[in-house]
């Protein structure tokens, strides 16, 4: 019986030829620097590649380089962000632009994990990717498809992790940007998380401990989640002479955004409402990783302004002020 590392010496090769000729079409994948990497892959750790497909050309038009990030404002930057969620992300992707401006880029996997948000995976994929390190990328995806590779039943956790991080090191070619990139395109478009993989299109098919067994979907094995927890949030739109009421976000979640005023609230609706005329109510729901927010959203025409908030136009909030997309349902009120 061949040993692991042997499957995956004689998979490496293959994984090379298949991503070679069956590569998608990404934006981040021409005219690649160590900046433009790094944006790509800060976009994509918490967000699909459709949605950053449409947000990556237009934040490089807007910040070209580490120079133009690093010098721009929080909220411009955040502007730039709108709609990608998980926005501290952007906020390390500024200081990060900020260490490659006044320190120039770093030249191994330690200098790239030291950069402001980023973790062993962004560590390993930038380094292979923009660096030609032979350093491993290890994500869900690459843990999908390796432990079906080698029908490897742990329960997924740090260890795991570390164990296929020192195989993929023991056998990684020196094509490095292509290996990397081909395991996480095999785990996105091949062996995919939800349903049954393409065994029949992937290159590994004669190799996989697990498709030889016909047992792909037993793999990986993870441990039980946490429930989510629900909070609700009365959200109120609050119009006056054409302008819409906005706060910008203390610490938390979503720090430093601007919203609607709003509150938390005990169950859903039932609101005690700011005097003025109801013109519309809607609930909505928003998901983060552990919360889940239930949201009723009031749109109510006040008769005057107050200071306690910033008082936009919609043309302003289109252009300057960045609303978290967890209030998606209640911007299409401001027109
Ligand atoms: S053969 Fe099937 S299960 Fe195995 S790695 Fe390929 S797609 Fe995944």
């Amino acid at each position: 019986m061949q040993t692991e590392t042997e499957i995956l010496q004689a998979a490496a090769p293959l994984l090379l030829s298949w991503f070679r000729a069956n590569q998608r079409d990404l934006p981040w994948r021409k005219n690649r620097t160590f900046y433009t990497s790094l944006v790509a892959e800060i976009m994509l750790q918490q967000t699909r590649v459709e949605a950053v497909k449409e947000r990556y050309v237009a934040f490089l038009e807007k910040f070209p380089t580490e120079k133009e990030l690093a010098l721009a404002s929080e909220d411009e930057v955040m502007k730039a962000w709108e709609r990608l969620g998980y926005y501290s992300r952007a906020r390390n992707l500024q200081k990060a632009a900020k260490t490659l401006f006044e320190e120039g880029t770093p030249r191994t996997w330690v200098g790239v994990r030291s950069l402001a948000g980023v973790g062993d995976y962004t560590a390993g994929a930038l380094s292979s990717i923009a660096l030609g390190l032979k350093e491993p990328a290890v994500d869900g995806n690459v843990l999908r498809v390796l432990t079906r590779l080698l029908a490897d039943g742990s329960v997924i956790d740090d260890g795991v992790k570390r164990k296929f991080t020192q195989l993929l090191r023991a056998v990684y070619p020196d094509s490095t940007a292509d290996f990397c990139e081909g395991l996480m395109e095999l785990g996105a478009i091949v062996c995919v998380p939800n349903g049954a993989p393409f065994c029949e299109k992937c290159p590994w098919a004669g190799l996989c401990r697990a498709h030889l067994a016909g047992e792909e979907e037993r793999f990986p094995v993870r441990a039980e989640k946490k429930a989510r927890k629900v909070e609700y949030l009365d959200v109120f739109v609050l119009m006056c002479d054409g302008r819409y009421a906005l706060k910008k976000r203390g610490a938390g979640l979503l720090r430093g955004l601007w919203e609607f005023p709003n509150r938390v609230a005990a169950t859903s609706g039932g609101a005690d409402l700011p005097v003025g005329v109801l013109l519309a109510k809607k609930t909505a729901k928003h998901i983060f990783t552990h919360v889940e927010w239930r949201m009723t959203g009031y749109l109510i025409q006040v008769e005057e302004t107050t200071s306690d908030f910033v008082w936009a136009t919609a043309e302003e909030i289109e252009t300057l002020y960045a609303i978290p997309s967890a209030f998606g349902a209640f911007t299409e009120w401001v027109k």
